[in-house]
């Protein structure tokens, strides 16, 4: 097994890729950025920029993997040319546009024997772990998930969002279904859904949606993107051994009013975890969060709402 540092490069150079990707792998040892690729960027000071995934593969320096940090509708395409080279891939949440396209890329990283990784930054906040090992011994009696925030603040212009395959509401509604699916000891599956489409973008801008466990606990979800003022990014959880609550999106934990708060990076994590499935040559996909979101497309009715302007 090698232990030479991972060659990558980042696809898609928007704001995750320069928020959280390009400092991360700066500061990892195990991680070094060989080049990036953006149609209308034009990179960072001393790495090789592509407009293309192809013209990197052409012409670029060799790499081991890439990270696709591109809007979920055009991941699949990156994906399959970048297995077909042989490199692991790090696929940016939602892994795909839809579950069979997530489903055909793990049957092509099997054959080719590469890593893939679907990621799920959010299980990497501080208080998810912990909430995990604690609600193990607990049984859960109901659960309350608050997502609410402000899609003028946070997604401003971003067009791919509210096309098909952009999720709307549910691309930052995922993070808490990708958080719930991992700390609940149960499985759960969707009963009903209200989605709010404003009258001029295909995706939602809202959505309630209610889930059962197993055990027939209830789990609700309160997704909005019209929260203006203080954000929420809540679950919380009730159990026969007192309240757990996770907010700012998993990064704070209390149980019964006691707090844990500890520093964490959710990307350093990602990157480790990463790295450590490539020397392990194992893959990892999880397309839990992404089925829930399915469902609620699937099953859930539609309520047409007030345009919405950036
Ligand atoms: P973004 O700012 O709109 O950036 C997406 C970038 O992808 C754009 O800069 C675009 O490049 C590039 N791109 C589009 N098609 C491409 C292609 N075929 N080849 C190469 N590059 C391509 O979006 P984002 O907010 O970074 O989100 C990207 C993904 O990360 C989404 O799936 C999102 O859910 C996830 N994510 C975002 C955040 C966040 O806080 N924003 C957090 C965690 C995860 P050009 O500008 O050069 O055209």
């Amino acid at each position: 097994m090698t232990t030479a540092p991972i060659r990558i490069a980042i696809v898609g150079m928007g704001k995750i890729a320069r928020d959280q990707h390009l400092p991360v792998i700066d500061a990892a040892a195990d991680v070094s950025l060989m080049a990036t690729v953006s149609p209308h960027d034009d990179g960072v000071a001393g790495v090789p920029h592509y407009r293309t995934l192809s013209a990197l593969l052409g012409e670029g320096p060799r790499i081991d993997a890439v990270a696709l940090c591109t809007p979920p509708q055009a991941r699949y395409a990156l994906a399959a040319e970048a297995i077909a080279h042989g490199l692991h891939v790090f696929l940016e949440k939602p892994p795909g546009a839809t579950l069979s396209e997530v489903a055909a890329l793990e049957q092509l990283a099997r054959a080719a024997r590469i890593t893939l990784f679907a990621s799920w930054h959010s299980r990497f906040a501080a208080g998810v772990e912990p909430a995990r090992a604690w609600l193990a011994r607990r049984t859960v009696e109901q659960v309350s998930i608050v997502w609410r925030e402000d899609a003028r603040v946070w997604h401003p212009e971003q067009e791919w969002i509210w096309q098909p395959g952009g999720l709307g509401v549910f691309d930052p509604g995922i993070n808490a279904l990708s958080i719930a699916t991992h700390i609940l000891p149960r499985p759960f599956y969707l009963v009903d859904a209200l989605l709010e489409r404003p009258a001029n973008r295909a995706a939602p801008i809202a959505a309630t949606l209610t889930f059962r466990d197993t055990a027939g606990a209830t789990i609700t979800a309160d997704l909005d993107w019209r929260q203006t003022g203080p954000q929420t990014w809540d679950i919380i959880v009730a159990t026969d051994g007192g309240v757990l609550r996770l907010s700012e999106g998993g990064a704070v934990l209390s149980v019964s009013g006691q707090e844990h708060s500890a520093s964490h990076c959710e990307y350093a994590g990602l990157y480790a975890r990463f790295t450590s499935l490539i020397r392990a040559g194992l893959s990892e996909v999880d397309v839990a969060p992404l089925r829930l979101v399915a469902d609620a497309f699937l099953r859930g009715r539609t309520n047409t709402v007030e345009a919405f302007h950036d």
